[in-house]
């Protein structure tokens, strides 16, 4: 929870303070600066007090090494598709994702980039092997699918993948901790819109990835410092405060969910409850298992 915090050296605050300057001091002979560099503190498009604080906290809440934070959960799924996808590289995508990735590869990406992308019922695992080639790159797909609630079995995906030498990422809005941890299923980079359950006050917008050192510096060096869609520092400082109520907020999210699934499921006007938690959902037993049985996240559709 407290993670990435740190006392302020000059004032001796105990919480780490808001620095909204835009650069930093330099130091008496300059010469040796890496002036792309993402860990230096230089200027706040490379390295800011508050996104350090936050990205150290996401990365410990994840139990990995290195995490990058963004402007907007699409800001941070953009970095990742132009960080590792070239024009002509192959990319296999679910077939419900949160409408921006659909945009992405369904137009934005193979207009603009000539990337290739292939989209599959992730919740089908033949389907999906059959859709990998020898050059798809990256493997995208959400743990809970936006909007449809219908669940993908990370472990197994991230086997297919890994088998052509792809990466894959993994969009975790629905499902942060303490409900799941997609890396440690064989996930390269997790994905989130930090607008979400990690800050869940409704006050500031955010993304974030997750992952491997040598990954997030790639994404850092290229789609941060020089795409540039960093996130404010008063916004990772107002999500940094945000998390630290999270596990509470969740174990609540995910009993409400419950009820309120099992309310609608229960009356005739309902046609149908598409909620990961009800033994009726076609993944019921993937999701008990892959969440352990922590809840099914907070997320349901319905129709009357
Ligand atoms: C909201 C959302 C996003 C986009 O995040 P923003 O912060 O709104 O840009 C991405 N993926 C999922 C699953 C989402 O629900």
């Amino acid at each position: 929870m407290h993670a990435g915090n740190h006392i302020d050296q000059g004032s001796g605050a105990i919480r780490t303070p808001i620095v909204m300057a835009n650069s930093y001091a330099l130091p008496e002979d300059p010469s040796g600066l890496d002036w792309s560099g993402t860990d230096v503190p230089l200027y706040t498009r490379n390295s800011g007090e508050n996104q350090k604080a936050l990205q150290a906290k996401l990365a410990a809440l994840e139990g990995s090494e290195d995490a990058v934070a963004l402007a907007s959960g699409a800001a941070a799924l953009h970095a990742v598709f132009f960080t590792f996808l070239d024009s002509g590289d192959h990319i296999v995508v679910a077939d419900v994702t949160y409408e921006a990735t659909w945009r992405l590869f369904a137009e934005l990406l193979p207009r603009n980039y000539g990337v290739q992308a292939t989209f599959v019922d992730a919740a089908d695992l033949d389907a999906v092997a059959a859709a990998i080639r020898p050059n798809t790159r990256l493997v995208h797909v959400e743990t809970i699918g936006n909007p449809t609630t219908k669940v993908t079995d990370i472990a197994a995906v991230a086997r297919l993948a890994h088998a052509v030498g792809a990466l894959l990422s993994v969009d975790s809005t629905f499902t942060p901790p303490p409900l799941y941890r997609p890396l440690a299923d064989g996930a390269d980079l997790v994905v989130y819109s930090l607008t979400k359950y990690i800050n869940g006050h409704g006050d500031a917008m955010g993304g974030a990835v997750i992952g491997r050192r040598e990954l997030i510096q790639q994404i850092k060096a290229d789609a941060m410092v020089d795409v540039g869609g960093v996130i404010s520092p008063f916004n990772a400082w107002l999500v940094t405060r945000g998390s630290v109520t999270r596990p509470l907020r969740m174990t609540r999210h995910l009993e409400s969910a419950q009820i309120v699934a099992e309310f609608l499921d229960a009356d005739p006007r309902v046609v149908f409850v598409a909620y990961p938690g009800l033994p009726s959902h076609p993944q019921h037993e993937l999701a008990t298992r892959q969440f352990g049985g922590r809840g099914y996240g907070a997320v349901l559709a319905f129709a009357l």
